[in-house]
């Protein structure tokens, strides 16, 4: 998409702090982070939300959430626990229209 952020961070257009890229997904720390660990796992495909997922996106889905997961084994996480938030329009607060999944941990996590 050409004003998309994230498509240009994945393009290379736009400098991230990555911290995970394969064929399909990229990870990179988010820029005003909320949390000790802050990443950020989205999809090469411009997707803009979890409203206009199709069928066949199931397994990319299913992939951010094992990356995250990794990711947070990786950032020592894993076991004192973490948070894997889709926000989804205006009332949750999505600010860019590219899917991403927030991988949030490393302190008490008090929002709901
Ligand atoms: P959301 O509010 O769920 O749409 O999340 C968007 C997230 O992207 C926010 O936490 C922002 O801080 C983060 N963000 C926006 N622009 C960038 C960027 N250029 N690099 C890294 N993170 C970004
Ligand atoms: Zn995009």
């Amino acid at each position: 998409m050409n004003n998309c952020i994230f498509c240009k961070i994945i393009k290379k257009e736009v400098k991230s702090d990555l911290v995970y890229e394969d064929e399909e997904v990229i990870g990179f720390n988010d820029i005003y982070p909320k949390s000790p660990v802050h990443i950020l796992v989205v999809p090469k495909k411009h997707i803009q939300s979890v409203n206009v997922l199709k069928d066949e996106d199931k397994e990319l889905i299913g992939k951010m959430v094992l990356v995250a997961r990794d990711l947070a084994k990786e950032r020592n996480i894993f076991e004192t626990g973490y948070r894997l938030t889709f926000n989804t329009g205006k009332d949750a607060g999505q600010t860019v229209d590219h899917i991403h999944l927030h991988l949030m941990g490393g302190k008490k996590l008090l929002f709901a």
